[in-house]
């Protein structure tokens, strides 16, 4: 067992915080139902998350990583088990929970404030409040100059900017990050990596983000979460450490030339078991 994993299949993830745990997952299973017949695609998933840690989970496609998400986001319930945030069981989607998903979903009419201020708008926020927060998020994120323009002046990185811009602008205390930057191209992702990071550490949030990029994992969380296959259980953890650095937490771009960075990719890329089909 290497230093960093924590557990191996089954046990409890415990959180690597001291304080509360934010996400507690407990015990979760589910089953899809369909004309074809029953997908089991999560199976006894017990995991807890502290208030303003980050974790990755990684896994192959079809593992369930997405419908965990859905789950903690309280858009799925589980056939079995129970999410609960601050001890209160999730049942239903909750202005707490912020989720961000792989395409950005911006309105092509809207401008990019008023995209920025669509989930302040739908949950009937104070607006004048909403409108200084998109304003002071937008300029954290390098969209300061776009205020005015629309989404399709802008690129792939520029668009993500803005949706997580979105999703914090209602002041989440969880931030579920679905794949957020498969569509882009690798600079893109390297340059925006380093600006999410900042941005959700500054803000104190607790972000679970679901990724199949191990260096993604590696580079950007605390504790990255490997799920076998489906139907998807904890295949093991590890936390994210780097002595080398000195203290504190590298940006996702340091890290990724510090030693530890090929050593957890060589444990990570063994626990994946990846396999090229064809
Ligand atoms: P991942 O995000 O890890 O790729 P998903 O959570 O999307 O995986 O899916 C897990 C499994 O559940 C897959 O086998 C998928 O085909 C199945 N699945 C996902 N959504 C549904 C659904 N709405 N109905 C039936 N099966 C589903
Ligand atoms: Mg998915």
């Amino acid at each position: 067992m290497s230093t960093a994993q924590l557990h191996s299949e089954g046990g409890r993830a415990p959180s690597i915080h001291a304080a509360r745990a934010c996400i507690e997952i407990d015990n979760v299973s589910l089953r899809y139902f369909t004309k074809q017949g029953e997908t089991q695609a999560l199976a006894g998933i017990s995991l807890d998350i502290a208030a303003g840690e980050f974790v990755s989970i990684i896994g192959q496609s079809g593992c369930g990583k997405s419908t965990l998400l859905s789950i903690i986001a309280g858009i799925l319930s589980p056939s079995d088990g129970c999410v609960r945030i601050d001890s209160k069981p999730v049942t239903k989607p909750s202005p707490r929970i912020g989720y961000m998903l792989q395409q950005d979903y911006l309105y092509e009419w809207r401008t990019i404030l008023d995209n920025a201020l669509l989930g302040a708008q739908i949950q009937k926020r104070d607006m004048k409040e909403a409108r200084e927060r998109a304003m002071h998020l937008l300029e954290k994120c390098g969209m300061g100059d776009f205020i005015n323009h629309y989404p399709r002046a802008l690129s792939g990185g520029m668009r993500q900017r803005v949706a997580l811009a979105r999703t914090l602008v209602t002041n989440p205390d969880v931030v579920l990050l679905d794949e957020p930057f498969s569509a882009l191209d690798s600079q893109t992702r390297l340059a925006i990596a380093d600006e999410v990071v900042d941005v959700l550490r500054s803000e104190g949030k607790s972000v679970v983000l679901v990724t199949h990029d191990i260096g993604e994992a590696i580079a950007m969380t605390d504790r990255v979460i490997v799920l076998s296959r489906r139907p998807g259980r904890i295949k093991s953890q590890h936390l994210m450490r780097f002595p080398s650095f000195g203290g504190g937490h590298p940006t996702p771009f340091e890290a990724r030339s510090l030693p530890e960075f090929n050593t957890y990719f060589a444990t990570l890329w063994d626990e994946l078991d990846v396999h090229v089909e064809g």
